[in-house]
């Protein structure tokens, strides 16, 4: 009946020119492949709008059949050729987007994350630097060591109650952890004759229980001149320098009147505590006394001279082994040494 068939044309052609309409609009907003994709689902897909007209054409009257069939193809083409355009326009505009970048030379590129030296090291390095520039050589030498250069040699026989205060790991009746770097005075006069004018820095090792400022490991800096003519004031002297250099200028130095088998007389050295400036009751750092000790020094005993060959009525001579750890919590005030033993990046890198 063509009054019918007329009626579902139209209706037909109406359904398709919406739908061509519909997705026009949706395209408006699509801005990638992906929303093209979605849209050709919606409208063209198999189980989309087309589909669904496509096969409610079977309602149709048979000679009419064919003339639907190219509307809807038809109206498929166009709706085609609206998603290639759109397509056509992403594409140019992601290629116009990629040829206005620029790149900008000249910023700055993500700076790489270096390591840095430690507390400790800096300040072995500085205390070096210091005595290098007063014509001292630096020397190092083995952290396993015969009792001889430990003890005997430094005028501590095996009888000495002295060798127990070292709290020595040993290895075995006769090897030792080195418990302090004076052997390397012994060691180097036994190889040079004098003038002596060194630094020793190492680890050393005691059997201490670890605290906030001991540890069973920890480095020292030792320094020995020998030489005609040497006396205390020299040392104290160059002891002052050296807190000035590493601490601080106003630093000061006192020395406590001490006993050591290797050195007479002998001294505990202590500097002005750097963060309080020497006068504050409630300081942490020196617990209000004003002052940090630092290790021991003296003039070398004769009989350190006599074993290595050397005259003591002719020559004279002062040492000292200083904690370096000690500086260092007394220069970055750092209230644990453990701080430094643990490798605390946060901390490192803070000191850094
Ligand atoms: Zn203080």
């Amino acid at each position: 009946m063509p009054g019918f068939s007329f009626a579902a044309m139209s209706e037909l052609t109406e359904k398709l020119a919406s739908l061509q309409q519909r997705l026009a609009r949706a395209l408006e907003t699509a801005g990638d492949e992906r929303a093209l994709e979605e849209a050709r689902a919606v409208y063209l897909g198999r189980s989309g709008d087309v589909a669904a007209i496509r096969r409610s054409i079977g309602r149709l009257p048979a000679q009419e059949r064919p003339l639907a069939g190219k509307e809807i193809n038809d109206a498929v083409a166009a709706m085609e050729a609206l998603l290639e355009r759109k397509r056509e326009e992403i594409a140019s505009r992601a290629i116009d987007t990629a040829l206005s970048e620029r790149i900008d030379v000249t910023f700055p590129a993500p700076e790489p994350r270096l390591g840095s030296i430690h507390p400790v090291r800096r300040v072995i390095e500085d205390a070096c630097a210091y005595f290098e520039r007063h014509g001292f050589a630096v020397v190092l030498g083995p952290e396993v060591e015969p009792d001889y250069y430990n003890f005997d040699a430094l005028n501590i026989p095996p009888e000495h109650p002295a060798r127990e205060g070292f709290d020595s790991f040993w290895v075995d009746e006769t090897l030792l952890l080195r418990p302090h770097t004076s052997p390397m005075q012994i060691r180097t006069m036994q190889l040079h004759r004098p003038p002596i004018a060194i630094v020793a820095p190492g680890k050393c090792y005691r059997r201490d229980a670890v605290d906030a400022r001991h540890h069973f490991q920890f480095h020292q800096i030792e320094g020995l001149l020998v030489a005609e003519g040497v006396h205390f004031g020299h040392l104290k002297g160059m002891l002052t320098g050296l807190c000035r250099a590493l601490l601080g200028p106003y630093q000061n130095v006192r020395f406590r009147p001490s006993f050591f088998p290797f050195t007479e007389p002998s001294a505990e050295v202590d500097t002005t505590c750097p963060k309080c400036g020497g006068g504050a009751a409630a300081c942490a750092m020196c617990g209000g006394s004003g002052w940090i000790e630092l290790g021991g020094a003296g003039m070398v005993h004769p009989n350190v001279l006599r074993e290595v060959g050397y005259d003591p009525k002719r020559l004279s001579g002062w040492a000292f082994g200083f904690g370096a750890e000690r500086l260092a919590l007394a220069r970055y005030e750092v209230d644990d040494v453990r701080r430094f033993i643990d490798s605390d990046p946060d901390l490192l890198e803070q000191l850094a």
